[in-house]
């Protein structure tokens, strides 16, 4: 499986990397080896000195796709959830001032914590989708599925043009603003609406 992750998708978190808004959906990968699973503790890894938090919408992909069109394309996932995009931010800062890949920055081992998936079909919207992501029991991160300037069906139908999607495939949908450092003792937890998905200590 790949992890496929949608970078830029949110208005006020561009704003605050001092970035500019895309015109097509900006996607990066992360290997399964960053998969962390089953709320799992995150261990500090050595290489950086800034790891930062990024809570996203998480989409699983229910069947192989190539090519798929606009209106078909909800039928290509069939979970939603929560996902903590890690980021070694001073590599990714490094790399990006040299013009090179973010994949040591963004694909690390245990990179992406991923939480308890919900089905699509408890969901009235998925364009009105609420989360947020609480560090140590305060909110940081507040997000909707309505405040992405790519939804769920236009990042899979360009993602597709370039990559087959494969069932298990899971996309990191992109994350609003609040992004932030974490440090050895930290408690992350992610949130659908009041039901929380995902937590995560940092060691
Ligand atoms: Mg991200």
């Amino acid at each position: 499986m790949k992890i496929i992750c949608i970078g830029r998708n949110y208005v006020d978190h561009i704003r605050e990397l001092n970035h500019s808004i895309p015109s097509d959906p900006v996607f990066f990968l992360k290997p399964d080896t960053a998969l962390l699973i089953r709320n799992r503790p995150f261990y500090y890894p050595a290489f950086t000195g800034n790891i930062h938090y990024e809570i996203e919408l998480a989409l699983k992909i229910c069947k192989v796709g190539k090519n798929i069109q606009s209106k078909f394309a909800g039928n290509y996932y069939n979970e939603i959830g929560i996902g903590f995009d890690m980021t070694a931010r001073d590599l990714q800062e490094n790399a990006k001032q040299k013009g090179l890949p973010w994949t040591m920055a963004k694909g690390f081992d245990q990179s992406a914590p991923l939480g308890k998936f919900l089905p699509k079909s408890s969901f009235p919207d998925v364009t009105n989708i609420p989360f947020h992501l609480d560090l140590n029991g305060k909110t940081v991160q507040i997000g909707n599925s309505s405040m992405m300037i790519f939804s769920f069906s236009e990042i899979i139908v360009y993602i597709s043009r370039f990559m087959t999607l494969h069932t298990g495939d899971i996309i990191f949908t992109g994350t609003p603003a609040g992004v932030g450092s974490v440090k050895q003792g930290d408690k992350l937890e992610g949130f659908i609406g009041d039901q929380k998905l995902l937590n995560c200590l940092i060691k």
